[in-house]
C-alpha cells in the first residue's frame, strides 16, 4: 500500500456495475480515484454470483484498516431507488425490483448509495473531469447502447420515478429498426456501438457475404481511416443521426455543455470533425452557444460519480 493512501483521511467507494465489466475504486477527498479494478462481470451467472463479486470487492478496500471509508456509491445500468435502496429495473442484467442496499450494507457494514450509471458518470464529469465549471450539461455515453443525463442549472434532472432523461429512446427515424424497447428508431438504434456495426453489416450484406459476429466498431472506425467507403457512408450517417439528437436535446434543454463519452469516442477524432457545427446549424437559434467535448475520465467516471455521493453536497440528488 502506498504512503499516499495512508495519509489522507476520508475516502469513499465507487462501484460501476455494468453488463460486462464490475468496474470499482476508492475516491478521495480531493477527487483522486485510487486503486482502480475491473472484474467481469458474468452475468449469465446471475444475481447472486454478481453481488457477491461486489461485496468481494468492497471487502478488499476494507481490508486496509487504517483507511476511513465513508460508504459506498453504487452504479447500476438502470432505474434504482436510492431512498428505498432498490434497483427497480436493470434490463440488462435482468433484475427487477431488487433490494439490493440492505444486502450489500449487512454484508459490509458500510451505506450504499444507489444511482443510474449514466447520472453517475454525468457527475463524475460534472464534480472532477471536463464538466467543472458547467452548470448545464447534456452528458451521452456512447457504447454498447446510449446511456443519457442532463443537468440543468445544477441540478440533475430525475424526474417523477427517477427515470428521466432516457434519450436513447427519442425516436430519430420513424419506421426505423426495432428497439429493446420496443418502438422502432430510437436514437440508440442508430449511434450506438452496436448500431454502427448493425448499419455497417446491412450495407455490406448488399455485396458480399458477411459474418456479423467479428464485426466491432473499432474496425469500422479503422476501416474510415483506410477509406473503406461503407464505413465512410456508415460513420457520416451515424454523425448525422448524433447531431439531430443532440440539437433535439439542446433545444429542450438549452445545454451549455454536450459531453460525450463511451467505447465510441475512442474514435473521437473521427466523431467531432465538423460535428459541432452541424449540430449548431439543426439547433434554434438563440441556442447555438453551447460546445461539445469528450470525458476525459474514461472508464472512472461512472466510479467517480458513484463514489462523489458522499462527498458532495448536492443540489443536484
Ligand atoms: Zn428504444
Amino acid at each position: 500500500m502506498n504512503e499516499k493512501v495512508i495519509k489522507i483521511r476520508e475516502y469513499s467507494i465507487g462501484i460501476d456495475v455494468g453488463g460486462t465489466n464490475i468496474k470499482a475504486g476508492l475516491l478521495d477527498e480531493d477527487g483522486k480515484i485510487q486503486l482502480a479494478k475491473s472484474i467481469k462481470t458474468q452475468k449469465e451467472q446471475g444475481y447472486i454470483s454478481i453481488i457477491k463479486k461486489i461485496i468481494g470487492l468492497i471487502n478488499s478496500y476494507q481490508d486496509n484498516e487504517e483507511l476511513k471509508i465513508k460508504g459506498v456509491g453504487l452504479a447500476l445500468p438502470g432505474a434504482v431507488n436510492d431512498e428505498k435502496g432498490l434497483c427497480l429495473y436493470c434490463p440488462n442484467l435482468k433484475w427487477d425490483n431488487i433490494n439490493i442496499s440492505s444486502e450489500i450494507e449487512n454484508s459490509v457494514g458500510l451505506k450504499v448509495k444507489l444511482i443510474n450509471d449514466a447520472n453517475a458518470a454525468c457527475l463524475g464529469d460534472y464534480f472532477y473531469g471536463v464538466g467543472k465549471n458547467s452548470n448545464n450539461i447534456i452528458y451521452l455515453t456512447l457504447g454498447t447502447g446510449l446511456g443519457s443525463a442532463v443537468i440543468i442549472d445544477n441540478k440533475l434532472l430525475q424526474g417523477k420515478d427517477k427515470a428521466a432523461v432516457e434519450a436513447g429512446h427519442m425516436i430519430i427515424e420513424p419506421f426505423g429498426y426495432p428497439c429493446s424497447c420496443g418502438s422502432r428508431g430510437c436514437f440508440e438504434t442508430l449511434v450506438s456501438a452496436t448500431a454502427i456495426e448493425r448499419r455497417y453489416s446491412e450495407k455490406q450484406d448488399i455485396n458480399r457475404s458477411f459474418n456479423k459476429g467479428n464485426l466491432t466498431s473499432k474496425m469500422i472506425f479503422e476501416a474510415y481511416r483506410n477509406n473503406d467507403i461503407l464505413a465512410i457512408k456508415t460513420i457520416d450517417e451515424t454523425k448525422e443521426y448524433l447531431a439531430i439528437g443532440i440539437s433535439n436535446l439542446i433545444n429542450i434543454f438549452n445545454g451549455e455543455k454536450v459531453i460525450l463519452a463511451g467505447g465510441v469516442m475512442h474514435s473521437k477524432e473521427i466523431i467531432l470533425e465538423g460535428l459541432e457545427n452541424r449540430v449548431k446549424e439543426c439547433t434554434y437559434p438563440s441556442m447555438r452557444n453551447f460546445t461539445i467535448t469528450v470525458s476525459k475520465l474514461g472508464d472512472n467516471a461512472g466510479v467517480m460519480g458513484a463514489a462523489s455521493l458522499f462527498f458532495k453536497t448536492l443540489k443536484v440528488i
